[in-house]
């Protein structure tokens, strides 16, 4: 349909139905909705200051461990972490890559729950060795449960939500793509998917890899930013296809690597992905383009709508951007939403226009997204 004809029509179905929105209530309707599909999957993002800890847990309540920060946080805060929340066992550990930012406190974790038998099914690495006290620890304690996770490799995590290896040891689907020893371009990358939502995972991997990884990994709701928010991780061309609405970046306070990076900061608010970091470290995004949590966060999402919440953060609900182009802010701080534009429409416009997906659900999409 005409470019001009399209938007007519979806101005005038926006702005007949705005004053249907008020009067019904959208908080409503969408929590309707929301609590409409009650399994919900949790992502935690666990403040290991200078490092990455994730902790996934599935709907049916399976977990997955994203590496554990250096060492001393694997003791000292992950598994303290774990017990508040009762948890005595790990489905599985995923370590991204050798450096002890990332598998430092695995080992910790590992004893401190009693020994890989708490490990119920694989830690999954990218193979091969590395030459580091953290990685023999690592070995250690994770013993016959060590298993090598490749870049074709799928992890059915639970019913609806699988994890999708897209690159380890240097491959992607396609092959080698590099052979060198840099540690972080062999970085193990995930791609979670559970029904419409989908978040990315990097580890610390760079733009030598990135160009090649993008096709993979393809339009997501949320980046976990590479290594930190350094300046050689998450070029343009891999933002161009992630398109996260959300980033995530793990940093810590008083990083000697200048992490996050101003340059990659400015590269995700370019983009309109609200950022939210564990620390501030070197740099953090003007206010209203994202925060800083200065500990743990986490994002729960049903799979067509997230919410990320922590102590000190205004809670966001999100349509997932499959559900939303671009992802549609549900609320925000108990519905009084920021400024926040798709192309030049203003929010509570866009909103309608879920409104109207709900109730005239056979009106051509096409008409909608030709703005
Ligand atoms: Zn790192």
């Amino acid at each position: 349909m005409g470019k001009g004809k399209g938007s007519l029509i979806t101005i005038f179905l926006v702005l007949s139905n705005l004053g249907a929105c008020k009067s019904l209530g959208l908080q409503h309707i969408y929590t309707t909705e929301i609590s409409a599909t009650s399994s919900k999957l949790e992502i935690h993002v666990i403040n290991v200051g200078q490092g990455d800890c994730f902790l996934i847990i599935s709907p049916s309540g399976k977990r997955i461990l994203i590496d554990a920060g250096n060492n001393g946080e694997g003791a000292g805060c992950v598994l303290p972490f774990l017990n508040d929340i009762s948890i005595t066992s790990l489905d599985y550990i995923v370590a991204s890559h050798y450096h002890s930012d990332h598998i430092g406190g695995l080992d910790e974790v590992v004893n401190g729950l009693g020994g890989n038998a708490h490990i119920v099914f694989a830690a999954y690495d990218r193979g091969g060795s590395y030459n580091s006290k953290a990685y023999t620890d690592y070995i250690d304690a994770i013993g016959a449960k060590r298993a090598t996770l490749s870049a074709d490799q799928t992890i059915k995590f639970d019913d609806g939500v699988i994890i999708e290896c897209i690159a380890s040891n240097g491959s992607i689907h396609d092959g080698q793509i590099y052979s060198g020893v840099d540690e972080n371009t062999l970085s193990v990358v995930l791609v979670l998917k559970y029904h419409t939502f989908e978040m990315y995972f990097g580890g610390d991997s760079n733009s030598i890899i990135e160009p090649y990884l993008a096709p993979y990994a393809g339009d997501v709701d949320v980046y976990k930013v590479s290594h930190h928010g350094s300046a050689t991780s998450s070029s343009q061309q891999l933002l161009d296809i992630l398109k996260p609405e959300i980033s995530v970046i793990p940093v810590g306070d008083g990083n000697t690597y200048g992490h996050p990076d101003s340059g990659t900061v400015s590269r995700l608010v370019y983009m309109n992905s609200y950022i939210y970091q564990t620390e501030t470290g070197s740099a953090s995004p003007p206010s209203e383009k994202g925060e800083v949590a200065n500990g743990n966060f986490k994002i729960v999402t049903d799979g067509y709508s997230y919410t990320i919440s922590g102590a000190s953060l205004t809670p966001m609900t999100r349509l997932t951007d499959s559900r939303a182009p671009e992802g549609g802010i549900i609320s925000m701080n108990n519905m009084i939403c920021r400024g926040f534009w798709w192309g030049r429409i203003p929010f509570a416009i866009r909103t309608a226009i879920d409104f109207r997906f709900d109730f005239f659900p056979n009106y051509p999409l096409e008409v909608l997204k030709d703005n």
